[in-house]
């Protein structure tokens, strides 16, 4: 098979996996750091956010409310009551009909309990001022985007679209994080849960939103009469959490439509090398890019993480306290991947 050169060196979801059948060490350390070079394209990222993340600073400096006003805005929608109620239901309802039953105070729960810490510290500061550079940036750059084409349609038609729009954006990062190496770095974090559950939502590396800034695209383009409603934004926050929940819940009919905790655990699957179900909140971006795979009725739920264990992970036998493990989780994507590619024939 002849792969492209940029599709050659791009590809994360494979090389971060161990080739199949053969053992591999689950040390991350041993052996490991030796081989490891600085991962240039990551400091990149790094540096573009933190570009991106000033410009949004100042914006904010110079309005009447101020950055602390918006990061706690942003963080009463992202991880307002309504999120947290769904949390409480969610780790509810994973006691009562577990699709992996552990307890609930597994070392996978306690690092991603932490995560939501990080979530509510960190990630929710930096989107803030991410957003706001990466608006203030898009503005400037291309002043036309905001002209409003649309400006004339019924503003119903408007948030419809702008929702729809906004998954489509989401389906677009993710996928790019799962075919270039530079974002897969950030996004394994994401994916190395052997322990999933909701708390996972919030397991991701605070600079992995920078990729996912696109999904504003679609608003700036529509104007604010496409600006989604904030009970509709909560509403699409919710259901963009709940499929991460340990339970077997496909949504009946309304699966084909929404991502489901089952059809979402399918994109966790540590086996399935193609990157699946990459959709967001809905599905029909699957449907169109050939990615979407329903879970059957009654099958067994599917093993999580990444084979190999390219990321470090608190299952390690030697993974150390929980705060050892974030630090090394949160500096990984800095460095050159640990796993060798996989065989030819292993790629799709
Ligand atoms: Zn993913
Ligand atoms: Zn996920």
């Amino acid at each position: 098979v002849t792969v492209p050169t940029f599709l050659a060196i791009a590809r994360p979801a494979l090389d971060s996996r161990a080739p199949a059948g053969r053992e591999v060490s689950r040390s991350p350390k041993a052996g490991a750091r030796r081989r490891r070079g600085v991962a240039v394209s990551s400091w990149a990222i790094g540096a573009l956010s933190a570009l991106l993340a000033w410009q949004g600073w100042q914006a904010l400096a110079s309005s009447p409310d101020g950055p602390r006003h918006a990061i706690t805005a942003e963080g009463m929608v992202l991880v307002g009551p309504a999120v947290l109620a769904v949390v409480a239901f969610a780790l509810l309802a994973e006691r009562l009909w577990p699709a992996v039953p552990r307890p609930l105070n597994s070392v996978g729960h306690r690092q991603d309990a932490l995560y939501l810490a990080v979530y509510v510290l960190v990630a929710v500061p930096v989107v803030t001022l991410l957003g706001t550079g990466f608006a203030v940036t898009v503005l400037r750059l291309a002043p036309w985007i905001s002209r409003h084409p649309f400006a004339g349609f019924p503003r119903w038609t408007l948030v419809l679209l702008a929702v729809l729009l906004t998954d489509a954006c989401n389906w677009v990062a993710h996928y790019l994080n799962h075919r270039l190496g530079t974002f897969w770095r950030y996004h394994a974090l994401h994916h190395s849960q052997e322990e999933m559950s909701i708390l996972t939502a919030f397991r991701a590396h605070p600079l992995v939103h920078a990729s996912f800034q696109v999904a504003a695209l679609p608003i700036f383009l529509l104007g604010t009469a496409g600006e989604i409603p904030l009970a509709v934004l909560v509403v699409y926050i919710v259901l963009s959490t709940l499929p991460h929940a340990n339970v077997r819940w496909s949504f009946g009919p309304l699966g084909h439509l929404l991502v489901s905790p089952s059809y979402h655990r399918m994109h966790h699957d540590e086996a399935d090398l193609r990157g699946v179900n990459l959709g967001t909140v809905f599905v029909i971006w699957d449907l169109l890019a050939g990615l979407a795979v329903f879970p059957t009725k009654g099958s067994a739920p599917v093993a999580t993480g990444l084979r190999g264990r390219p990321v470090p992970v608190e299952q390690s036998p030697d993974a150390g306290s929980c705060f050892e493990v974030l630090v090394r989780q949160l500096f990984d994507p800095l460095w050159k991947p640990t796993q060798q590619p996989l065989p030819e024939e292993a790629r799709r």
